[in-house]
């Protein structure tokens, strides 16, 4: 076969504790909005509704290896970069119509991630009742650790997920205050869309998300999965 223009590096996350150049090897990128009942409210929503989904593309992650502080670039276009830290569930066997009692079967593992968002252009599109592509799903939208195998993680209901931005607390919460659940978000995702191997799922943000800046650290966790610093830097 031969391809007509340069053929595209395949988009990809390291995998912790792996040998260095193990990757993940990403296909789709889903992302849930509102799913922590706080942020739907700071959004100006009720907190009860059914899961929706938005989508980035794939070589919008913008991989952080362990131990190390990723660079962002203040994107263009916008005077309001929004942080939204949410806990990422990487699929590593595909599937549609997936009960939520055999989700679990599906995942390859987690890690920390944020859900970069232009949230000026975002609302104009929102209010004129347009795509979000241009508020979510622009170059380097999504930071991402290492992804965790699943065996290694120990996520429980009460794992704390925290961001602070130049060492302020900014959003903090816990997972098991999600609406959906990893398996039920799941469900809803294979119902809509084949799930395939490679596919991550951003499952939604805790309140307090607000703007970040050039020159801004942001530092996220997620316990019992790890970490993502991230600094922002001028364009
Ligand atoms: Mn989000």
């Amino acid at each position: 076969m031969t391809f007509v223009v340069p053929v595209p590096a395949v988009a990809s996350v390291p995998v912790k504790g792996a040998p260095a150049g193990t990757m993940f090897p990403v296909h789709r990128i889903y992302c849930v909005g509102r799913n922590y009942v706080e942020h739907a409210i700071e959004m100006g929503h009720t907190g009860r509704e059914a899961p929706f989904f938005f989508m980035k593309p794939a070589d919008a992650v913008l991989p952080v290896a362990e131990g190390t502080v990723g660079r962002m670039h203040y994107p263009s276009l916008t005077r309001s970069l929004h942080h939204e830290l949410e806990l990422v569930v990487a699929i590593g066997k595909g599937g549609r119509d997936i009960a939520a009692a055999d989700a679990m079967d599906h995942v390859w593992g987690y890690a920390v991630g944020l859900d970069m968002t232009r949230r000026d252009l975002q609302n104009d599109m929102k209010k004129q009742g347009r795509p979000w592509c241009i508020g979510k799903g622009f170059d380097e939208a999504a930071p991402i650790g290492p992804i965790v195998p699943a065996a290694q993680c120990e996520l429980g209901a009460g794992s704390k997920i925290v961001l602070e931005v130049n060492g302020a607390v900014r959003q903090t919460s816990v997972i098991g205050k999600m609406i959906w659940s990893v398996a039920e978000i799941i469900e809803h995702v294979s119902a809509a869309w084949e799930l395939a191997p490679g596919d991550l799922i951003f499952s939604g943000t805790p309140e307090g998300v607000a703007a970040v800046v050039a020159a801004d650290r942001l530092s996220g966790r997620i316990e019992g999965v790890g970490t993502l610093a991230l600094d922002i830097v001028e364009r």
